[in-house]
């Protein structure tokens, strides 16, 4: 096990009713901007609790923050922000609400060129507007994490940055919140949190039994309640289940001490941005592809997923391991997300572009031990047509 520090400092309030809370996480006299997306939460009545839990506050809102935030977007709400003299942001929403507000939070003081902070990958950032969240998505982990993915319309870029400055003060997970996403969002969320779970588990060398029991603990669950969520979308419990499972994937604990692999993601967000596939579907897309192209040196850890993920105990080691990597595709497809590229109808004429984006944005090393090279990668994304 690799050596590690580990602060998880955002509040949780976890559970029905939750929001009523907010009064005891910000302060009384703050200004408040509540941010958020394309007016899924006035539909479905989150934002009514929002602001019946802040009664008396000094509020201002921002919406419009699209799927895959842009930065043309956010630099709007930033104006606002200063007009407004805001001191507290509120997120309200999935991913993106929650990313963009990261954005704006280290924007809204930034002196100099505020892409920047995206490009620097979060190094740049000094200071931050402090952030609290209502999460309406279970995916990402964004509520409980530092970082970010921020995309640029101008130029086709979307890239990652990170920093504890922008580190959510609280998350507010109540499940009621999820019952109204469509299929699509609810598959998205719990591939997303599979992913995330599987790029800090599926690594080597294998040694660290906790953090793969924490993982397994969140695999297992993802696929036993992720088909139950699409049946049915007001079972609480299922909710509740997804909703953890999905914060305790990316919010450090079990990433802790062990080597991680993010090549699934990175390839991801080129060809959301290229291609304007939403976040999970390229997941869905690139995971099975990665697991057979690193199946020599992941080989070990592949069989103790076919074992304890997948209960595959006969055939050769080699066909236990294609196996498993066949079962998550099919977990995939029955949440509904295909797991080609061709079933989006592309034919990977555009991959020279796409490892010129990887190369742009420094993803030459990726890999838990930095030698998954631009050549690899384009056999990845090859063998993923
Ligand atoms: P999202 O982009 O935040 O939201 C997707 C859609 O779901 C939106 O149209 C949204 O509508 C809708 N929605 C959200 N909550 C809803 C609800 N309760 N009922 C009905 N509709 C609802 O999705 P996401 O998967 O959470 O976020 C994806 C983004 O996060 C991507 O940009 C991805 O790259 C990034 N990401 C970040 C991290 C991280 O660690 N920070 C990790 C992985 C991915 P409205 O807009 O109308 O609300
Ligand atoms: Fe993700």
């Amino acid at each position: 096990m690799n050596n590690f520090s580990l602060h998880l400092a955002t509040q949780v309030l976890f559970g029905q009713g939750q929001i009523a809370q907010l009064p005891s996480v910000i302060p009384a006299d703050a200004r408040v901007l509540i941010t958020y997306g394309g007016g899924s939460i006035k539909r479905n009545g989150v934002l009514d609790q929002v602001h019946q839990a802040l009664k008396g506050y000094t509020l201002f809102e921002f919406g419009g923050i699209e799927p895959n935030p842009t930065y043309e977007t956010l630099m709007q709400a930033v104006e606002v922000v200063h007009n407004n003299k805001i001191d507290f942001l509120l997120a309200v929403g999935g991913g993106s609400v929650l990313d963009g507000t990261k954005f704006i939070a280290a924007a809204a003081d930034y002196a100099g060129d505020t892409w920047d902070i995206v490009t620097s990958g979060g190094k740049k950032i000094t200071q931050a507007l402090p952030i609290g969240s209502v999460l309406t998505l279970p995916a990402t982990g964004s509520e409980m994490n530092m970082g970010a993915v921020i995309s640029r319309r101008e130029t086709g870029d979307k890239q990652a940055f990170g920093s504890p400055l922008v580190l959510p003060k609280f998350a507010i997970l109540d499940p009621v919140t999820t019952y109204t996403l469509p299929p699509r969002q609810v598959a998205n969320g719990v591939i997303d949190a599979f992913i995330h779970t599987m790029e800090q588990y599926l690594t080597y060398p294998v040694d660290a039994k906790v953090q793969d029991r924490f993982s397994e603990g969140l695999l297992l669950t993802l696929i036993e309640e992720g088909p139950k969520a699409l049946k049915e979308p007001e079972n609480y419990a299922v909710r509740a289940n997804i909703m953890w499972c999905a914060t305790m994937a990316l919010n450090g604990l079990i990433g802790a001490g062990v080597p991680q692999d993010w090549t699934t993601h990175m390839l991801g967000h080129e060809l959301t941005a290229m291609h304007g596939l939403d976040h999970a579907q390229t997941l869905a897309i690139i995971l099975p592809a990665v697991m057979r192209a690193r199946k020599a040196q992941k080989w070990q850890k592949l069989l103790q997923y076919a074992d304890r993920i997948w209960g595959i105990d006969t055939g050769t080691e080699d066909q236990r391991i294609e196996a498993a990597i066949k079962a998550t595709e099919q977990f995939f497809q029955q949440m509904g997300a295909p797991t080609r590229l061709s079933d989006y109808q592309l034919d990977g004429s555009t991959i020279p572009d796409l490892i010129k984006k990887l190369e742009e944005h420094g993803m030459t090393k990726l890999g838990e031990h930095r030698d998954i090279t631009l050549a690899d990668s384009q056999k990845i994304y090859e063998s993923a047509i």
